[in-house]
Formats: structure tokens, sequence, C-alpha cells
């Protein structure tokens, strides 16, 4: 199968291409019935609408979903401990229970047996270039946490032949895909290195692999060239967590990930909760429709920024550009959010400064900005100041200051961002 071939089509056209007022219509449906079910069901979330004052009817519409506080994914541990197992969040009856999954917290995630592939994994896969007869190793971990099932269930759905390596064991992994001729990889991009890296150490000529989906861990646009040039091999990747699922995927622009059909995904202010336009960084927040265990305004931590231009591959749903760190390394100076990701943004335009460190200050009632940074040995503080303090406009939309400290400054664990105000 050729790459243009694995890039073409959809796997559901009408879902996929349906316009703004048909989607909204489509979201509106479910959100409505999955807020009715959720309050009839699951005591968790009725009690969370109680102590907001609110009743189904007041959620009609997704615009209405704002009313509802964002639930923190740092307070499941909690709740599910005062009313176990789930918190009161489990909708359906124990013996409709296929799996439960077990997340670092703990957490505990019920998962209906009827609910073959809530997540539409599918939908992922096929946009990232499986195909009906593809053979894929899986090597997410198949114990506890529920992404490698995930994939089971959506290549299942899309006629692929799983081989359920689980992580770990290059020389199985490499063995194995040379035998069965495999030509799909799911599981984390560093680990799809890792295999390659082995087979190229060996020698082993030409790798069937055609074909991955990645997530998990940041794809680098670096090693994402890497493996599609050096390898051949089309690489795409998903967001998702254990609480939500797969809440986007890539196309074939790889421009940022579409947000699922299923899924209403908000960026809100990481401070007051407060929906944030296109465009703005800020907390992903996601109601997904998961009957077995309605999440509805669940605050993942992690930040992101959301694009609504159309996209070249005539998907309609919005994108979300890629994971910008979290909500707690979040800092805020003279009312705006500053995030590690545009320090280190900022950075990687001067290959002169070779360690840098952003810290806040305040001195009286006015925060201050500083970048300090070390230079490359005959590197000068001019060659880089101006142009830096331009930078940090541009992409923090603040006014900073450059300090050039000398080398061995700044030590090698450091935050990216010092907070030194102090507020007593
Ligand atoms: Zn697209």
């Amino acid at each position: 199968m050729t790459r243009a071939d694995r890039l073409r089509g959809y796997y559901d056209r009408k879902r996929e291409t349906m316009g703004v007022r048909a989607r909204r219509a489509h979201q509106d449906g479910w959100v409505r019935a999955l807020v009715a079910h959720a309050w009839r069901r699951a005591p968790g979330v009725r009690r969370r609408m109680e102590a907001a004052g609110l009743r189904p009817a007041a959620v009609r519409t997704l615009a209405d979903l704002g009313r509802l506080p964002i639930m923190k994914k740092s307070v499941m541990p909690d709740l599910q401990r005062t009313d176990p197992p789930f918190g009161g969040f489990c909708a359906v009856p124990s013996t409709d229970l296929g799996w439960v999954f077990v997340s670092p917290g703990p957490i505990y995630e019920p998962f209906a047996r009827r609910d073959w592939s809530p997540w539409r994994t599918e939908t992922a896969a096929y946009a990232g270039g499986f195909r009906p007869g593809d053979i894929v190793v899986n090597t997410f971990l198949y114990h506890l946490t529920p992404a490698a099932h995930l994939f089971d269930r959506g290549l299942a759905l899309l006629g692929c032949t799983v081989v359920p390596t689980g992580p770990g064991n290059v020389e199985v992994q490499v063995k194995t895909i040379l035998d069965l001729g495999v030509t799909g990889y799911v599981g984390t991009p560093s680990f799809l290195i890792a295999i390659l890296k082995h087979a190229d150490e060996k020698g082993l000529g030409r790798f069937p692999l055609q074909v991955a989906q990645v997530g998990a861990e940041a794809l680098p646009p670096s090693l994402r060239r890497a493996v599609e040039t050096d390898h051949g091999i089309l690489t795409r990747q998903g967001f998702g967590t254990a609480d939500l699922g797969i809440i986007a995927y890539e196309c074939r622009e790889a421009d940022g990930m579409h947000v699922m059909e299923d899924v209403v995904l908000e960026i809100c202010d990481p401070e007051t909760g407060a929906p944030l336009p296109a465009g703005e960084t800020g907390e992903i927040v996601c109601t997904v429709n998961h009957r077995a265990y309605p999440m509805i305004r669940f605050g993942t931590g992690d930040l992101s920024v959301v694009t609504e231009a159309p996209c070249p591959c005539g998907r309609t749903a919005p994108r979300m550009l890629g994971w910008r760190g979290r909500v707690d390394e979040v800092t805020k100076v003279r009312g705006m959010f500053v995030y590690p990701r545009q320090a280190d943004e900022i950075a990687a335009k001067f290959p002169a400064v070779t360690r840098w460190q952003v810290v806040v200050t305040r001195d009286g009632h006015q925060d201050g900005l500083e970048f300090h940074v070390e230079l490359a040995p005959g590197a000068s503080a001019e060659q880089v100041s101006g142009s830096m303090v331009e930078a940090i406009r541009d992409v923090m939309k603040l006014r900073g200051e450059i300090r050039v400290v000398a080398p061995g400054t700044i030590p090698p664990n450091a935050k990216k961002i010092d907070d030194r105000r102090k507020w007593d």
C-alpha cells in the first residue's frame, strides 16, 4: 500500500466532515442526554450539580456547559476514597462492567462491556493511515491502564490484526515485526526509535513497518522527520488520558489534532475556569460522551491551544495544537499567563544561549520578568539582548529584561520559570 493510499479518505466521512451547525446540533444533543443520564445514574455527578444549584434542565446546549463547575483530575482520588470505588461516577450497574482500569492516584476507571469502542480509536487510527489488513504491534502497556486496550478495540473494528506485544524487550519486538511482516506500530515515539535503532544496528535491512500511531509523550518534529524520511514510516500522533480516552488525533496534514465528535473540548483559564477564545493557551477541559463513566467538564491539568481554522483534509472539527505543559507550571505576570513552553520557544531562537531561566520578581507593586541566560564562548551580550527582548514581547506579550550570567550560574535542574515574588 502506498503512502498516498494511507492518507486518503475518512473512517466515517459523514461524522468527520459535518458542517459547523450540524456538529453543534450533534453535540448539543448528546451533551443534553449525557447530563440527564448522569443525573439519574451517577450520584457523583448529581452531587456536583446540586452543589452548584443546577438541575439537568439547566444544561440544554454546549453553551450551558460553562455553568457546571470544572472537576479537576487531582481531586478524583479523594472523591473515589470518599465514595468507593468510583466516587459515584460510574453510571451503569456493576454487572455491566467488563473492565476496570487503574491509573496512578489511584484512580479507578470503569468500562462497560457494551461499550466496545466508546472512544472511537478507530477514527484516529484510520486518519493516521492504518488500513484493514495491517498487522500491528501494540506496544502500549496492557496492565492496569487503558491505552493498549483502547487501540486493541479500535484496530479490531478497523479490520487490523493486533499483536499484543506490550512495551519492552526490543529484541522480541524486532523479531516479531520481521517474522510476521508487521506493518503497523502503536506506542510511544521513543520506543519506536529504540526498535528502529536496534534493527539498524543488527543490519536487518528493509523493515516492513509502514505506519505508526504514537502518543503518551511529546513527538518532536525532528523525531517525526527522522522516522518518516529515514525509515519511510508514516507517523501520526493522538492525545488522550486514562479518564477520557483518545480525545484528539492528527490527520494527513499533521498540523494539530482534530477533536473527536464525541468530545467537547474547552480551553479554560487555569485560574478562574472560564472558557477562553480559540487561539489562547489554557487548561484542557473535556466532556466525553461515555455513558458508563460520564466525565463532564473534566479538568485534565494539561495545557493546550485550539484553532478553528479550516483544515485542508476536509475534517471540520477544531484542532488542538499540541501539548503546552501542565497547569501547575503556569505563572501569571502583570496579568498575563507565562508558560514554560513560551520560554522554550524564545530560547530556541537564540543558538548563542546555552542555558536559561525565566525569573519573576516583584519590586513594590510591580512584577518583573527577567530572562537569565548563559552564553556560548565567544558570544556577546549585544548579540542577543535587543532581539531577545523583542522575542519576549512577541511570544509572551510582556516587557522583559535580559540578564547575562556567568556560565555555571544556572543549575542543571533549574525550574524553567522561577517565581521569586514574595506575597506577604
Ligand atoms: Zn485535518
